[in-house]
């Protein structure tokens, strides 16, 4: 019996579950469920935690998953790293989907590339002005403290965790953004330096293009590193071919 999970989150997943369908390929999409108002694939969606290894190990075996393709974002570290370990002691095919990272950007080699959010913060002190923060709601207690009296601003798609500091400006927005409505923002809000995460893709990329336009540093967090010896796409139409040599016919 053929049934592909594909643990999603990231238009990479929706593409892939779309050419799944569309070949009839049985299959489920898994979504984390932190976003209030997800995009939804097409096909069939559960949505929530699956209660760690064990909850997984227990749903791929209720389930018959016969493939599994991690889709999560680059920086979903936990869960690629809890379908690596579970899929490789039921011994369940696994496939990392991944959009390319922005290694290979033009302006790469000028920005500065940290390995953490607080490496990333002092880079951005060494700077100066004010910082325009874009990695992410999850990582924002990394900075509250350090930065709870200067101006900082934050781009999120949800409301923040926790309350953060009276001088911190949030814009909430879920992109894709234009170039010139990243520099209209980077100019109103007096941005100094541009804080971000090697998410790759172009939903979000307008950001980089805006800030080499303002002459405005960015400091990049590389991407966390993922389990070795699991297979790996770039796009959904190589991840549906993977999936097709793993469930025959
Ligand atoms: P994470 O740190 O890797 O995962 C934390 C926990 O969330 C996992 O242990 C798992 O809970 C649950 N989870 C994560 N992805 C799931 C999925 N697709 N289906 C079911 N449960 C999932 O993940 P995260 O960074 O919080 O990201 C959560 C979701 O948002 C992911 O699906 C990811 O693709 C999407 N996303 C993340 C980012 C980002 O910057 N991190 C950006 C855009 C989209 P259990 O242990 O209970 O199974």
């Amino acid at each position: 019996m053929t049934h592909v999970l594909i643990l999603g989150g990231t238009a990479e997943a929706r593409d892939l579950a779309a050419l799944l369908e569309a070949k009839g390929v049985p299959l489920t999409s898994s979504l984390a469920g932190r976003v209030s108002r997800p995009r939804l694939p097409v096909g069939p969606v559960r949505i929530g935690g699956f209660g760690g290894v064990e909850g997984l190990t227990d749903w791929l075996r209720e389930q018959q998953v016969s493939a599994v393709v991690d889709a999560t974002h680059p920086f979903a570290a936990t869960m690629g790293a809890h379908a690596a370990q579970v899929c490789s002691s039921l011994r369940v095919p696994l496939l990392r989907l991944a959009r390319p990272g922005w290694v290979q950007h033009p302006d790469a080699a000028s920005w500065t590339w940290v390995g953490d959010h607080v490496a990333a913060r002092e880079a951005a002190d060494a700077v100066g002005g004010t910082p325009f923060v874009t990695t992410g709601r999850q990582t924002l207690h990394h900075h509250v403290e350090a930065w709870a009296e200067r101006p900082v601003l934050v781009r999120l798609v949800e409301p923040p965790e926790a309350p953060l500091p009276d001088a911190w400006t949030v814009l909430r927005s879920r992109g894709p953004f234009a170039v010139a409505d990243e520099e209209a923002i980077m100019r109103e809000h007096d941005v100094r330096v541009l804080l971000t995460k090697d998410s790759g893709g172009r939903f979000t990329e307008a950001k980089l293009d805006a800030a080499r336009h303002l002459e405005v540093p960015v400091v990049v967090v590389s991407r966390p590193a993922r389990a070795e010896g699991v297979a790996e796409a770039s796009d959904a139409v190589a991840a549906a071919a993977w999936v097709e040599d793993q469930v025959g016919d």
